[in-house]
């Protein structure tokens, strides 16, 4: 695998390669990786010449320093994950080497009513901080294909909106979210629940589960509030939003016309560990 932490330098490779004729695919990370990260890797591998990983932990995107701070950081043993299924390129730059001007306030991203809701509702600035962020990554590595995880469901609703407003020509492919046996979704964050809370954050998944079962017999609003109320009793200290909205605008819904898709999504604290997922429970 090479390995690059100057944006120029990989640049320049990766526009030699296309020159040549090679494809290549990209899957942007945070770094602190497991399966579901590699399962995107592994998908960039079967569909490109070359698959170029990037782990960077991006100070633009949280809102709550504390939670940057705590933030899992584990490269060696990604570096050997990354080795194990043949990742090609693995870019992990400094912060000064992304953001090396000084902030622009004029900045700012279009992301209308994506930035207003859920996620963007609960973590001011944070969809701003990813467009930064995969504004300079998608300039950088010139990708050919983008692979991202449903996990962050509203997250790849954003990047697809920046792809559009910046005209980048790249096509994004959004991966089903990589679960635990047991069903809960993998994420870096985990690391950081004890095993009792590992144990309860499974709560979000069976919520997940039970408003799929439950949305075709009762209103939106009843499932939700039995939802937040077996999510406060397994467990979880603070819950950001229990929600079903349309699945192609994030509309919330309150009375399901049997037709719209939807998406029910979930975001809530165990001890100050956030965490979020999300189920689609119809599809257009
Ligand atoms: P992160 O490192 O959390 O920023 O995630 C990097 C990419 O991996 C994003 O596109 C995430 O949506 C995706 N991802 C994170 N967790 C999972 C998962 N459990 N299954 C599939 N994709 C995931």
């Amino acid at each position: 695998m090479k390995f690059f932490t100057a944006r120029k330098e990989l640049n320049q490779y990766l526009q030699l390669q296309k020159k040549s004729g090679c494809s290549i695919g990209f899957t942007p990370t945070m770094g602190a990786l497991h399966d579901g990260h590699l399962a995107l890797i592994k998908k960039s591998k079967q569909e490109n010449n070359i698959s170029v990983c990037s782990i960077f932990v991006n100070p633009a995107q949280f809102n709550d320093k504390a939670d940057f701070e705590k933030y899992p950081q584990t490269l060696e043993t990604d570096i050997n994950l990354l080795e194990k299924i043949n990742c090609d390129i693995l870019f992990a730059p400094t912060v000064n080497e992304i953001y090396q001007q000084p902030d622009n306030p004029d900045e700012i991203y279009a992301l209308g009513f994506l930035d207003k809701t859920l996620e963007g509702l609960y973590r001011p600035g944070h969809f701003q901080g990813v467009c930064k962020v995969m504004y300079r990554l998608l300039t950088i590595v010139d990708a050919d294909n983008l692979y991202m995880g449903q996990k962050d469901y509203q997250q790849c609703m954003v990047v697809k909106k920046l792809i559009e407003l910046a005209d980048f020509k790249v096509q994004l492919h959004i991966c089903k979210t990589i679960r635990e046996e047991n069903g809960l979704a993998m994420s870096s964050r985990n690391m950081r629940l004890s095993v009792k809370q590992k144990e309860a954050a499974l709560a979000i998944y069976q919520s997940l589960i039970y408003i799929k079962k439950e949305i075709s017999k009762s209103m939106p609003s009843l499932i939700i509030e039995n939802v937040k109320k077996k999510l406060v009793e397994s467990g979880f200290e603070k819950i950001d939003y229990v929600s079903v909205a349309n699945a192609t605008n994030l509309e919330l819904i309150n009375e399901w016309d049997g037709k719209t898709p939807l998406v029910a999504l979930v975001a809530a604290f165990i001890g100050n560990v956030r965490l979020i997922d999300n189920m689609i429970l119809a599809e257009d």
